[in-house]
């Protein structure tokens, strides 16, 4: 006689897990940093938080982009 297996699948426990927006890592609020990590929820960290704050202040955080070259052809007025 064998052992049915084990079918039912233990779903993961509900925790007060939150996730970084940014990085989407696990953002945990528990422990002695807690306070410290509080300052930058719900971001894991003051990077990921300057990352979300580039998405809004357009410019600052931005990559640096190419200027806008797109005139390759030479613009030379002949004129005749
Ligand atoms: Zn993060």
């Amino acid at each position: 006689m064998e052992a049915p297996p084990d079918k039912s699948q233990q779903p993961p426990p509900k925790r007060r897990q939150r996730r970084c927006p940014v990085c989407h890592r696990p953002v945990t609020l528990t422990g002695d940093r807690a306070a410290q990590r509080l300052k930058f929820f719900p971001f894991c960290s003051e990077r990921c938080r300057l990352v979300d704050l580039g998405a809004w202040f357009d410019g600052d955080y931005r990559i640096p982009a190419r200027p806008d070259d797109a005139s390759d052809e030479p613009a030379e007025d002949t004129s005749a």
